[in-house]
């Protein structure tokens, strides 16, 4: 029987690679004392059923589990193994030493493989020395329970390479794409809220554009659209208003609250 909950959605952060402001830029944005001009690297909360479960830890995950008050991490979902979703990884220490237990880690076979060799000392017990995260690598192909929900991943290109965006009930999140395969545009219809790479106005190959990111919303009939991934060429205060009814840029902290349901709480799959 199905049970409804809360699925809780906080935005950590909605920046581009560099972050914004960019080191050394003296541009409007950059300077701009607007908080929704300043953006960490991309990555996203998600709590439900009191558990926590994060979207990539990205080179700012510190700073955004302080300014969020992240007192718990159950598990994370990884996009892809670009740097700016990654490099995050040690801050996952606290959480283990909180819980006393392994965090679950769930991506695509090619990122899990590639996390295990980057950051070998965090899965191998034998070899660790030192404070070191604790981590359990899951590789998924096709839709998997974490925590009741059921999660489905749907594979993008990002440039010549490929991402998995996730769907979690009526809500999904695209970061990182330059193109929405027709495989994955099935799986994601009847979106309440749709989180989509927006990168910024001008084409980039491995991004979507704010109007290309706009123009998928609208095909795949999302409700609500909030953009993500932006660099510092997105104004929040003098572009936000300029958009369609509809959509939305990300900030960092944007929080948000969807109806669930859940299965029967079960074990994470090995
Ligand atoms: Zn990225
Ligand atoms: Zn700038
Ligand atoms: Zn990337």
């Amino acid at each position: 029987m199905d049970t409804e909950t809360k699925l809780d959605i906080t935005i950590l952060g909605c920046g581009t690679s560099t972050g914004v402001p960019v080191v050394g830029c003296d541009c409007a944005v950059c300077t701009s004392e607007d908080m929704r001009n300043q953006r960490t690297r991309s990555s996203l909360m998600l709590e439900w059923n009191g558990h926590v479960v994060l979207v990539d830890t990205g080179p700012d995950l510190r700073a955004q589990c302080l300014r969020e008050g992240v007192k718990r991490v159950d598990a994370v979902v990884y996009t892809h193994t670009h740097a700016d979703h990654v490099h995050g990884i040690d801050d996952l220490r606290p959480f283990n030493a909180a819980e006393g237990a392994d965090i679950d880690i769930y991506g695509s076979w090619h990122t899990v493989r590639r996390l295990e060799r980057t950051f070998a000392y965090a899965f191998k017990r034998s070899d660790a020395e030192g404070f070191c995260p604790r981590l359990e690598a899951h590789s998924v192909d096709g839709a998997f329970d974490l925590f009741g929900l059921r999660i489905v991943p749907v594979e993008l290109e990002h440039g010549r390479g490929s991402v998995l965006g996730y769907r979690f009930g009526a809500f999904a999140y695209l970061t990182d794409c330059s193109h929405i395969p027709a495989a994955a545009a099935v799986k994601l219809r009847n979106l309440e809220v749709l989180i989509i790479d927006g990168l910024r106005f001008k084409p980039h190959m491995s991004h979507l554009t704010i109007d290309a990111a706009i123009e998928a919303g609208r095909d795949l009939g999302a409700k609500r659209l909030i953009l993500t991934h932006l660099s510092h060429d997105v104004d929040y205060p003098r572009h936000n208003h300029r958009l369609p009814a509809g959509v939305e840029f990300a900030y960092d902290g944007l929080h948000l609250s969807l109806d669930i349901a859940l299965k029967e709480p079960s074990a994470p799959p090995m």
